[in-house]
């Protein structure tokens, strides 16, 4: 049996990097260690830099709105380093016939703008007198409903770039339960939204002006921000690597937890681990989980590069909704988004294959990948010649997806969490997939760990979409 510790957090990726971070700024004696499976911190954030061209293998940025993410930044000083493409500035695409239609903004240019009907965007309107749909729908079922089949294509795409998802299984509980909310609140979303506008000026909030954030990254890839909280940490200390956790217990007011580096011993366990990971280890837990696993969607990245002569749209990059029936998800436009991703005279994009519709095209060979991305690539982009630079990058884990069933999954982690003393949980799919999500929900269970208090309190967030 090896050292008690006062917390042990499992899994080294962003939401246990930011845990450990986040207990010593608040408790800078508190006894702490990561025990993380792989030979490296960060999890599936990962940048790949080769001959000058600087690409993901997991996510490409975050955006600059969330508070704790960019107290963060500031406290690790990372705010200096941070490089931004403000969305207002960088439009994004939908490809629809084959062609890239830029998506406006903001609501008022969505309104305006050539991309459906009148009669569509008057039956968006009708939204104020639809009654709430009952039950758990998918959020197709649900915006069809509520907005019409014409804003179908939209989410598509949308769900397509954020969760490689399926929205014909994924629900509007599980992935926006804050507009969720407002509709079941209010009767309508459109009147919850402005009801709330109307609530903050009453109350005499300064009104908020529509401020568009921006996407946020490091000029060496993302995988600074792993680095720099590992920084933090001693190997061998305060963190453990090649340490995969089997098991745990809890036995005399002491957590045990079992490991391939032996037997660990702590008053609290932060369990920072994709949701999946989570439930192998709760296995044992009373009451049980309801489920035993979630879906999750795997993509592979095909990086392309290209010289002089060829050029990209100015923009992020496009998503395409499956009725376009192509074989990429979407593309970004590395090269445009943040300095420094191609050599001086090139341009790079990323284009994102496979998702929860079509995981048997991650099984596919790296020739094939790039075959059928370049092929498809020159049918939509200006580009001339063959490419200067290709790879393809296949992600260390997949996204949760977030269906049926989830709620009822979080308020079983929220019961287990109360009930249970020293159990705290954060990490990939709880309560969100993105960063932003991450670094809140790593903020929250140190803030209950050191409050004792056991539950992670916190409202439910209503998100906005960003194309
Ligand atoms: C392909 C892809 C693209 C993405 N793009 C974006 C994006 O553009 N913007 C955005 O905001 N978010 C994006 N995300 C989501 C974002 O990357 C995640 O929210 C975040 O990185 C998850 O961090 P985590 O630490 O919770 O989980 P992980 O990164 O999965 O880390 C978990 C860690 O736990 C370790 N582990 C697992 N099991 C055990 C065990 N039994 N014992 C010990 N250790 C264990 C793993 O080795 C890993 O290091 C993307 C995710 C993926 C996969």
């Amino acid at each position: 049996m090896t050292e008690q510790f006062e917390t042990l957090i499992i899994g080294g990726g962003l939401s246990g990097l930011t845990a450990a971070h986040k207990l010593r700024i608040h408790s800078p004696e508190h006894r702490l260690c990561i025990l993380e499976k792989s030979a490296v911190a960060g999890g599936v954030i990962r940048t790949h830099r080769e001959n000058g061209y600087i690409s993901e293998i997991g996510p490409h940025g975050f955006l600059d709105n969330c508070p704790e993410s960019r107290q963060l930044l500031l406290e690790t000083g990372l705010d200096k380093e941070c490089v931004r493409a403000p969305l207002i500035n960088f439009v994004r695409y939908v490809c629809q016939n084959g062609r890239l239609c830029c998506i406006p903004q903001t609501p008022k240019k969505i309104l305006m703008a050539p991309l459906i009907s009148w009669r569509d965007k008057l039956r968006i309107l009708s939204e104020l007198w639809t009654k709430p749909i009952q039950g758990e729908p998918t959020v197709a079922k649900w915006v069809a409903h509520r907005f019409g089949p014409a804003l179908l294509p939209f989410a598509d795409a949308v769900f397509t770039g954020t969760y490689a998802g399926d929205y014909n299984e994924l629900t509007i509980d599980s992935v926006m339960p804050g507009i969720r909310a407002l509709e079941k609140e209010h009767g309508s979303v459109i009147r919850g939204l402005i009801t709330r506008m109307w609530r903050a000026k009453r109350s005499g909030q300064p009104s908020k002006k529509l401020q568009m954030p921006a996407m946020t990254s490091f000029p060496g890839g993302m995988s600074r921000l792993n680095e720099r909280l590992a920084e933090e940490l001693t190997p061998g200390v305060d963190i453990l690597f090649n340490c995969g956790v089997d098991s745990i217990a809890r036995r005399d007011a002491v957590w045990q937890v079992t490991s391939e580096g032996g037997i660990h011993t702590a008053r609290n366990i932060i369990l920072a681990l994709p949701v999946n990971a989570a439930l192998r280890l709760l296995q044992g837990m009373e009451p049980a989980s309801p489920v035993k696993a979630i879906p999750e969607a795997w993509i592979v990245t095909v990086v392309l590069g290209f010289a002089g002569g060829s050029s990209l749209p100015p923009g992020f990059g496009y998503l395409t909704p499956e009725q376009e029936a192509r074989f990429t998800l979407g593309t970004l436009f590395s090269s445009n988004m943040f300095p420094g991703r191609a050599p001086e005279g090139h341009i790079v994009f990323e284009t994102l294959i496979g998702g929860r519709r079509h995981p048997e095209r991650l099984e596919l060979d790296d020739a094939t990948l790039t075959r059928l991305a370049l092929q498809e690539a020159r049918e939509i982009l200006n580009l001339t010649g063959e490419p200067t630079y290709s790879t393809v990058l296949r992600p260390e884990g997949g996204i949760p997806q977030l269906g049926r069933g989830y709620p009822q999954l979080l308020a079983w982690r929220d019961k287990l969490v109360q009930d249970t003393p020293g159990l705290f949980i954060s990490g990939f799919g709880w309560e969100g997939i993105g960063i932003n999500d991450m670094i809140k929900t790593a903020d929250r269970a140190v803030a209950a760990l050191l409050n004792a208090s056991g539950t992670e309190e916190h409202q439910t967030e209503i998100k906005r979409v960003y194309f």
